[in-house]
């Protein structure tokens, strides 16, 4: 039998946490006609639509899309009132379950916050949280324009600066995180507050790197340059290239201070499709420059393929998005480790090479091993307006990205995939420690769910964080009232 206790206004309120969160989807229904939907009706199905499998399997009793930052400072007190479980969704590229899909609570998708407004300096694009990347680029490249947001366009515009966001023009820039001049936000009690370098600087720091832990962002704004046509694609090579690509990777890293201008990813495949493995690597150049010399100790390299074209940034992006489609299980894994040549190809070579054979069985395996730079100008960079919270400091530079992403298509293969995903990192991470290559630093963009990403950014920035947290969100309703993705707790 259910029982029931009152709240201030008299409202029932069911004790049941799913009775609680279909009270409040039927409350926000009658106060916001057409913003909500349940399973089974046309929206609701529509915005079931995530990157990852886990995620879109994940069914919330209801999805609420407000209008506005007002719509979602109401949403956020009634879900307090109701202490009901949410979750919050902007482009839905996070891959594990739970992330941005709350099963048997309230999911707040952002998708209608899609203002787009250039200011008439052309210097800031205020954008709101709902949009894709693909949106903001497709507004500003005829305007010869562009922003430092994701290389995938379908990515969204929320998620991928709460974590710290690696674009095409880091190496100029920095980081996504370190170009948004300021946040406006929905804070626990419901207050909408501007965080930018000299309006709540404290909660500006936390939110470059603190992910969804301290308030729902409604609007970005966003620094903006000029930009026009540029070198970038896409070049295959054979997986025995592996000691040439990893040495230019290496060098690419020591010698990025002699040209901002160059943005690389390096990934590993072995794609059950092919029934074997390649190198597919991008390098990109943000001037109309063919092969320019700082992507020389790749491009000397025998390739099979390549699309390195000039073109502009929405070609760039559609191209990455066009090969990482939705619709599969999905898990990620991040480390970090001192640039090292040799321990990339040892990693690729005795421990996840064989490792991954396996899986060529497995249906719809794809499984990457991906290398990025954090160079010492892309650091010098984190240290913008105050500095964010990534914990990661000038002397500690250059560093190395290592990202691991399994695809598959079945549940049935969970265990084995996740097994032998889980045996790659540890191993890994044994190597780099005996080598003293090891960094404590995990990209929460990358991150799987069980690492703990906030330890990664060190005590002195934990700290901080854990104080901007009390001081807005003492009652932790951000933690505690939102379980997914990485919690920050003492
Ligand atoms: C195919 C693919 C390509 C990628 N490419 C890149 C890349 O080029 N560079 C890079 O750095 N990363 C990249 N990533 C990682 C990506 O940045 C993260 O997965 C990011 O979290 C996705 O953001 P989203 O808004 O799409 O996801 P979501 O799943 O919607 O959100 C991710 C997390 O952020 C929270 N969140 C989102 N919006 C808000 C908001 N407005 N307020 C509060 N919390 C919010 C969500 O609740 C969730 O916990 C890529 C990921 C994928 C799957």
């Amino acid at each position: 039998m259910t029982t029931y206790q009152d709240t201030e206004e008299g409202t029932n309120i069911p004790e049941n946490p799913r009775q609680r969160c279909q009270a409040l989807c039927s409350c926000l229904d009658a106060k916001f006609p057409q913003l909500v939907s349940y399973e089974g009706q046309a929206a609701y199905t529509l915005e079931q639509n995530y990157w990852s499998q886990q995620q879109a399997n994940t069914k919330p009793v209801c999805r609420f899309t407000p209008t506005s930052a007002e719509d979602v400072s109401v949403a956020i007190k009634e879900i307090r009132d109701y202490e009901c479980p949410f979750a919050v969704k902007s482009g839905g590229h996070a891959s594990f379950q739970g992330a941005s899909n709350v099963a048997g609570g309230i999911t707040i998708d952002l998708h209608r916050l899609n203002e787009i407004n250039v200011s008439a300096d052309r210097n800031v694009t205020h954008t709101g949280t709902g949009n894709r990347w693909e949106d903001v680029y497709s507004k500003l490249d005829p305007m010869d324009l562009a922003v430092i947001g994701g290389r995938n366009g379908d990515i969204g515009v929320g998620g991928l600066p709460l974590g710290g966001g690696i674009s095409f023009f880091s190496g100029f820039h920095g980081w996504a995180c370190d170009n948004i001049l300021n946040y406006q936000v929905v804070l626990a009690d419901g207050q909408i507050v501007n965080a930018n370098e000299t309006s709540h600087a404290d909660l500006y720091f936390a939110l470059r790197g603190g992910g969804n832990n301290f308030g729902v962002v409604t609007r970005m704004d966003l620094q903006t340059f000029d930009q026009g046509l540029m070198w970038g694609g896409s070049t295959v090579y054979s997986l025995d290239k592996n000691s040439s690509l990893y040495d230019a990777f290496y060098w690419f890293n020591v010698n990025a201070k002699e040209d901002p201008n160059a943005a690389l990813i390096v990934s590993a495949a072995c794609i059950k499709a092919l029934g074997s493995c390649i190198f597919s690597n991008n390098y990109n150049y943000i001037q109309p420059e063919v092969n320019p010399p700082v992507f020389h100790n790749f491009t000397r390299v025998q390739n099979v393929t390549s699309t390195q074209r000039i073109s502009k940034l929405l070609d760039f992006t559609n191209e990455l998005k066009a090969t990482q489609p939705n619709g599969y299980r999905q898990a990620f894994f991040s480390i970090t480790l001192l640039n090292d040549a040799q321990i990339m190809k040892d990693i690729l070579n005795d421990v996840w090479y064989p490792a991954v054979q396996p899986l060529l069985k497995v249906e719809g395996f794809l499984g990457t091993l991906v290398f990025q730079v954090i160079t010492d100008p892309i650091i010098e960079k984190f240290g913008k307006a105050g500095g964010n919270a990534l914990g990661i400091t000038a002397d500690q530079g250059p560093l190395t990205v290592l990202n691991m992403d399994f695809q598959w298509n079945s549940t049935a293969d969970d265990d084995q995939v996740l097994g032998i995903e889980k045996t790659i990192v540890e191993k890994a991470t044994a190597l780099a420690k005996s080598r003293g290559l090891f960094h404590r630093y995990i990209y929460q963009n990358y991150a799987y769910v069980t690492q703990d990403v906030f330890e990664g950014y060190g005590p002195e920035s934990k700290a901080k964080l854990l104080k901007v947290q009390r001081d807005y969100d003492l009652e932790h309703v951000f933690v505690d009232l939102q379980p997914g993705y990485f919690k920050l707790r003492r």
